[in-house]
């Protein structure tokens, strides 16, 4: 993935998670802040059913502020009413309609109480002139019979003797379970309020810690996921740029061989395509390297060839009239001579001969060598050149051991060449071959056509050559034969070169030698 995908996708991920820990948190701080308004309303339902006990306790302990006191009670119930007909929050729906009821049931009972006061106190009035030796109890029980009904009921029955079923012992009696059952419905309230207090509160801890607990969450993936993302993103590109510098760095010092780029998948961001590119460019420069080392050592052999040449024939050249005059004489000699000649000087002349005609043929190759002759290049056909090689090798040599074969396609091979010199290259390298082999073996010439050149291969069975032969088989003079000039394959090179060809030998000692020539085709 290219690393601009690389980035703007972990941007992504980092700005999604931030975006949905923004639109979580909205949504959760609207919930805290209905959370808090309800909380506020279940704590003012508390705080209303406190202040309605309290009201409601003063009624039954001071009766002459029962007016006002009572008149509290209502408001309060008033006021607990009109919160409890508003929202019923979810957590809330079942305790909602139970203090609605219980308030409903409070403020019945309440009324009727005050009713159950009205009666009491009216019949307290009726009895007074019945009783008048007890006149001084009468307000002791008309004020405490509020606050403790059943023991105004006790005292009158035991007292003032009235019978268990009078109108105003049963009626106290009534008003004091009355009493009882008011208390236990306002200790309802209270418990439900504070329940519903206490329900509120827990829901809005519960919001407020979801919301910390995704801020956690959500920060600790954004940190792992994008900013972690990010980091080994930028890792990864620094390590290998990094790795990129020492490359470039060992390459500018002109060690691009040695450097070696592991063969790790880089991936297909900019610097892994930078890395491949560069791979490919060290590849190109090790190529380009061998073929400027391979040139050097053609353009150094070319030149030792021409320095050495030229010194050549101007020495060939003096011998060459002198050498002639001599082969002349010689021949003349042998001419004339009779047998009237002692056989000392007969061997003697002859020996001369034999040598003469052997330094004729070393100055002949210095010449050959040196000067070489103009290429007088047109389309032959190379099968034909190759055998007609071979044939005159065969009038100067014994080939009987050697087993010649010509791999090339038979339909003929067509090149732009000098015949005659093209075939002095190839005597030379076909005497060579055969001089390897003295007990016979194979020479195998191989013509292989490509679409521009032709290739050209003569290989034989002999003995071979060392590495440290095969450095100086161009060199003049350089030779591992008694009898050999060591002109032969700097004749060779010279007619390749000078056809636009070029000459490759691959050899190892007792495994034969075998010689490539590449030369471009003819046009035919
Ligand atoms: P000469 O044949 O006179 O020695 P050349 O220049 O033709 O000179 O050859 C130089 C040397 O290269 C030879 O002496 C020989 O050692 C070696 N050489 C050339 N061709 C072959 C071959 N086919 N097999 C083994 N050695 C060879």
């Amino acid at each position: 993935m290219l690393l601009k995908k690389k980035t703007a996708l972990s941007f992504f991920i980092s700005a999604s998670i931030i975006a949905i820990l923004v639109g979580f948190e909205y949504a959760n701080f609207i919930k805290i802040r209905n959370e808090i308004h309800l909380l506020e309303v279940t704590d003012t339902i508390r705080s209303e059913s406190l202040q309605l006990r309290r009201h409601e306790k003063n009624y039954f302990l001071y009766p002459l502020k029962a007016e006002e006191e009572s008149a509290a009670v209502y408001r309060r119930i008033g006021v607990l009413k009109s919160i409890l007909s508003g929202h019923i929050p979810e957590e809330n729906t079942g305790r909602f309609p139970r203090l609605k009821s219980s308030i409903q049931e409070y403020e019945q009972r309440f009324k009727k109480i005050q009713g159950s006061v009205r009666d009491l106190s009216s019949e307290f009035e009726s009895i007074k002139d019945s009783y008048k030796d007890y006149a001084k109890f009468f307000p002791i029980i008309e004020l405490t019979f509020l606050e403790h009904p059943i023991v105004g009921a006790e005292f009158l029955e035991k007292v003032f003797v009235l019978p268990p079923g009078h109108r105003l012992v049963a009626g106290l009696k009534d008003l004091d379970s009355e009493i009882n059952l008011l208390r236990k419905n306002g200790e309802d309230i209270i418990n439900t309020s504070q329940e519903m207090d206490k329900v509120a509160r827990g829901s809005v801890d519960h919001t407020i810690s979801i919301s910390q607990m995704a801020m956690v969450v959500f920060f600790s993936l954004f940190l792992v996921i994008g900013i972690g993302t990010l980091f080994v993103i930028s890792r990864s590109v620094v390590d290998r740029l990094k790795f990129l510098t020492d490359v470039i760095e060992k390459t500018g010092k002109g060690g691009f061989s040695q450097v070696k780029v592991p063969a790790q998948e880089w991936g297909g961001d900019e610097v892994g395509v930078l890395i491949e590119e560069f791979k490919s460019m060290g590849k190109k420069l090790v190529q380009r390297e061998d073929e400027l080392h391979r040139k050097e050592t053609e353009l150094y052999q070319s030149r030792k060839l021409a320095a050495i040449g030229t010194l050549a024939s101007g020495v060939a050249h003096e011998l060459n009239n002198p050498l002639n005059n001599i082969y002349i004489s010689v021949q003349r000699l042998v001419r004339e001579i009779g047998d009237g000649y002692p056989m000392i000087i007969k061997e003697s002349i002859d020996d001369i001969l034999s040598q003469t005609i052997r330094v004729k043929r070393i100055v002949g190759d210095i010449l050959e060598f040196a000067r070489g002759r103009d290429l007088q290049a047109r389309e032959v056909e190379l099968n034909a050149v190759i055998s007609r090689a071979y044939e005159l090798l065969g009038g100067s040599v014994n080939l009987e051991k050697v087993s010649f074969s010509l791999d090339s396609d038979p339909g003929g091979v067509l090149i732009s060449a000098d015949p005659e010199q093209m075939e002095r290259a190839l005597v030379n390298l076909f005497q060579n071959a055969v001089d390897a082999m003295p007990d016979g073996g194979d020479l195998t010439v191989k013509v292989k056509s490509g679409k521009d050149r032709v290739e050209l291969t003569v290989s034989d069975t002999g003995k071979g050559m060392s590495a440290e032969t095969i450095e100086k088989i161009y060199d003049p003079f350089f030779t591992t034969k008694d009898k050999g000039t060591g002109l032969g394959l700097g004749i060779v090179f010279n007619i390749i070169k000078k056809h636009n060809g070029d000459i490759l030998v691959r050899s190892q000692e007792g495994k034969g030698a075998g010689f490539m020539i590449t030369l471009p085709k003819g046009k035919g």
